[in-house]
């Protein structure tokens, strides 16, 4: 049975499932998005994620043409439609169908968009031996160009890094903002332990206010562990204990090389190991 995919208000098979060439989030990637997990047919965090996706579209002077209540029906909907239990939700609305120029105004209404599916994850054996990534040289955008906040249509600057990153062998590729500082990998936001500690990048770095990473520095709290939310530079990296990284779609998942240099033993640490299995145990009970 083919897939139904939901666009504004109605169900397509995936076939059917079509927008226009004149809509802007295909023109000039005018939109914004959400990626959604679900496990044993629940929506993982909906609220963050609605609160995250309706922010977004604030700042690009977007109007969701639905009511958070309704989207997350249309979510569930979709879900049960296709029979999804542990699936992951695209949420995309784009500016709309208008004419070949800039201007939003000449937009006849936003699209909403939700495709719900399987998750593809990373290899069993990348969460087990741990990933290696290098630092590549394209940089975040400039906080004054583009924040990193808005989780936009237009992802040519993760994108990029993304490129280069498999072009060295890695599956993920770590980016510094316009200050050298650490901000986040292509999708996933960065941890790292040192003597104890938890250490992240702060939301100022150029980074996605990731909700696996809010998650993450919720379980923290509850074991106990301090967690510093500090600008953090590649030396930090280097002489981490351990690292690792965080997504809806990766979820926690260690980081054992980072530019050829060895973190910690070389295998995933302690700590991370900890928050891999609360992290599980809070998805999956
Ligand atoms: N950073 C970027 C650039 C992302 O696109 C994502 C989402 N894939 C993340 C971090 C992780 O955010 P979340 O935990 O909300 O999926």
């Amino acid at each position: 049975m083919s897939l139904k995919i939901y666009i504004d208000g109605k169900l397509y098979d995936k076939e059917d499932a079509k927008v226009s060439v004149y809509d802007h989030g295909l023109l000039y990637g005018d939109g914004v998005f959400e990626g959604i997990r679900s496990y044993a047919g629940k929506v993982f965090r909906m609220a963050e994620h609605l609160e995250r996706l309706w922010d977004s579209a604030k700042v690009i002077w977007l109007k969701i043409p639905l009511s958070k209540p309704a989207m997350a029906k249309a979510i569930e909907d979709t879900l049960a439609v296709n029979g999804i239990q542990d699936g992951y939700i695209r949420v995309v609305v784009t500016r709309g169908v208008g004419s070949l120029g800039l201007d939003p105004n000449h937009c006849s209404h936003p699209q909403v968009i939700i495709i719900a599916d399987k998750i593809a994850l990373y290899p069993p054996e990348l969460y087990e031996q741990g990933l290696e990534i290098v630092t590549v040289s394209v940089m975040r955008n400039h906080p004054a160009a583009l924040s990193a906040r808005i989780k936009s249509l237009n992802y040519l600057n993760n994108i990029l890094a993304k490129i280069e990153g498999i072009q060295a062998g890695c599956v993920e590729a770590l980016m510094l903002n316009h200050k050298g500082e650490v901000a986040e990998c292509t999708g996933d936001n960065i941890f790292l332990v040192r003597q104890g500690r938890l250490l992240t990048p702060p939301n100022d770095a150029s980074i996605l206010e990731g909700i696996t990473r809010d998650a993450v520095i919720g379980l923290a709290g509850e074991l106990g562990i301090e967690v510093r939310e500090i600008a953090l530079t590649k030396h930090d990296v280097y002489i981490a204990d351990e690292c690792f990284l965080t997504g809806t779609a990766a979820e926690v998942v260690p980081v054992v090389k980072v530019d050829s240099r060895v973190i910690g033993d070389g295998t995933p640490g302690p700590m991370t190991r900890r928050l891999m299995t609360r992290f599980h145990e809070l998805t999956r009970s």
